[in-house]
């Protein structure tokens, strides 16, 4: 494919305006021509109330990129995929799993691309530490993602209703980046949930899953840790300790800092999504959100305090 797509975005909020605007701005493989959001707006193009009135004045469009939370993800998606549209997920792809199965098949149907993006997968770091892991014997694995929830959510309020996920929305992040990297399939084993009294969703929680191995994998993932954020994934193996942090900007094996080049998460899922359309491919994954519903259906939960935004 030489011509470039025609792309509109739906929901346009943070993650938006943060990283699909510029991304989409610095591809040569893309042409923003509208916006579907109910309040936002992104000058210089056509803005709609929503993907349906979007989709129904701009016969031109060629893709969607749904940027809204993932309770509304299903029907952006249905609606743009019934229309012959191609489109990427942001992550969480949906907000169940086997709704995102049917996207799948939709897809197909319509020969459309679909594509549920992991942004974290595309960090510089994770591509070399599943090479580097590919054949090894693994001993432990070890995830800590903490942040603090005041400074990477403020005010959202659709994060702690169903579906928003809680603090797995970050934790997820970590679930894409060990199931791309690690050589075996895993699964959850036990879980705790620890949610606020006033809250549907957890602000902290501990996994423990395994392999068909018995190799203990452990992930802490906590919403009340600052400032400073702490997301990192440490694999041991018989041939030494592989460390990835700052979410996979940084990697480190047995004691050795690896050169990784630069961030560009946002640039390389649209490279991906490009690709996908260019080869009439789809590329649904939904392995870190199974763990995620794994976790609320094995999750032992505590109340813990009250959370007040
Ligand atoms: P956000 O700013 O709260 O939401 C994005 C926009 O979606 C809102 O500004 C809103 O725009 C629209 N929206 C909200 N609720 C809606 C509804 N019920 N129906 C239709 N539109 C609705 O959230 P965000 O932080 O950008 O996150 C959006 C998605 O990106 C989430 O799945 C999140 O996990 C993912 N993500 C976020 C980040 C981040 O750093 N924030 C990073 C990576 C991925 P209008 O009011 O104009 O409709």
């Amino acid at each position: 494919m030489t011509e470039q797509v025609a792309i509109g975005i739906a929901g346009v909020g943070k993650i938006a305006r943060d990283q699909h605007l510029p991304a989409i701005a610095g591809h040569s493989g893309f042409k923003l021509i509208a916006g579907a959001s109910r309040n936002a707006r992104i000058d210089g193009v056509q803005n709609y109330q929503n993907v349906e009135d979007m989709l129904a004045a701009e016969p031109l469009l060629q893709a969607v990129s749904l940027c809204a939370p993932p309770q509304v993800r299903f029907s952006q998606a249905r609606a743009a995929l019934e229309a012959g549209k191609h489109v990427m997920l942001e992550k969480p792809p949906g907000a169940s799993v086997t709704e995102v199965t049917v996207l799948a098949a939709l897809a197909q149907q319509n020969q459309c691309s679909l594509f549920a993006s992991w942004h974290s997968r595309h960090a510089p770091g994770v591509e070399k530490a599943r090479a580097w892991l590919a054949g090894k014997t693994i001993t432990a694995v070890n995830v800590l993602w903490k942040e603090d929830v005041r400074r990477w959510h403020p005010g959202q309020d659709w994060i702690w209703q169903p579906g928003g996920l809680g603090v797995f929305d970050p934790g997820i992040n970590a679930l894409s980046i060990i199931t791309r990297i690690l050589p075996h399939a895993f699964f959850l084993k036990s879980a705790e949930l620890f949610v606020p009294a006033n809250r549907q969703n957890p602000i902290a929680a501990n996994l423990d899953f395994s392999d068909a191995l018995g190799t203990p994998i452990r992930a802490e993932f906590d919403w009340r840790f600052g400032p400073e954020e702490l997301w990192q994934i440490e694999v041991t193996t018989r041939d030494g300790v592989l460390h990835l942090a700052q979410g996979g900007k940084f990697l480190k094996i047995d004691g050795e800092v690896q050169d990784i080049g630069a961030e560009r998460e946002y640039p390389s899922l649209y490279d991906r999504f490009f690709e996908l359309i260019s080869t009439g491919s789809s590329d649904v994954d939904v392995s870190p959100l199974q763990h995620v519903a794994d976790a609320m259906l094995l999750g032992k939960r505590h109340e813990v305090e009250k959370f007040e935004d």
